[in-house]
């Protein structure tokens, strides 16, 4: 079937929409672009750099490989045929596992929500480390900046949060991932349609 015929064609991402990866790309560019100003500035002012050098680190690893392992390997997009993934969050990596379409483990489930719970907390943890310093040496300007910096980093962390579950969420095709947000009629109607991950899906008890 063609995809221009099908059904389910406005209520999944099922397929590779530039204009969605657009979306999904630069609904994160305020909360990184905060994040990073934020550490800098604390950098900066405290000498403290290392905080900005593991969230570099440790985002790249999540972002890429840790990802993949995770969540992006449970996905239909991931099992297309091609050495690199081609969906909504563009991976910079190319697939380093083999697909597995049966539903993520608890435990992966767990690690995902840890690694977002501190991928969008960190950065706020360090503003508010700044603005103590700023506190203590009595430097009101720098200490209004950097609550003014934390405040506005952790309402691009809502934004982001609210784009996601509002938006994309609802219409992922990774359905066992844990802020998936699909209704279980159409769930069930694509299962249907993708024999591979519906065979998985039973076969992993869902
Ligand atoms: S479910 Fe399959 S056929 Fe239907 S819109 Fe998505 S990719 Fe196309
Ligand atoms: S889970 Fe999201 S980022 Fe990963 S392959 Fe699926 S659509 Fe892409």
């Amino acid at each position: 079937m063609s995809c221009e015929a099908c059904a389910l064609r406005r209520e999944l991402i099922c397929r590779d929409l530039r204009g969605e990866r657009r979306l999904f790309v630069l609904s994160q560019v305020p909360f990184f672009l905060l994040s990073f100003f934020g550490m800098g500035a604390v950098g900066v002012a405290t000498g403290v750099w290392w905080p900005i050098f593991a969230y570099s680190a440790a985002g790249m690893a999540f972002l890429g490989p840790g990802e993949m392992a995770l969540l992006c390997r449970h996905c239909p997009h991931y099992a297309r045929v091609g050495p690199r993934l081609r969906c909504i969050g563009p991976n910079p990596f190319p697939k380093l596992f083999s697909p597995r379409l049966q539903p993520m483990s608890g435990l992966e489930k767990g690690f995902l929500l840890l690694f977002i719970a501190s991928l969008l907390l960190f950065p706020i943890a360090v503003q508010a480390y700044g603005a103590c310093f700023f506190f203590a040496e009595g430097w009101e300007w720098g200490l209004l900046g950097m609550a003014l910096a934390a405040l506005g980093t952790a309402v691009a962390a809502l934004h982001l949060l609210r784009v996601l579950t509002r938006h994309f969420c609802l219409r992922c095709v990774n359905f066992s991932c844990p802020l998936n947000r699909v209704q279980d009629d159409v769930v069930e109607r694509y299962l249907e349609m993708n024999p591979a991950m519906g065979a998985a899906w039973k076969e992993g008890g869902s």
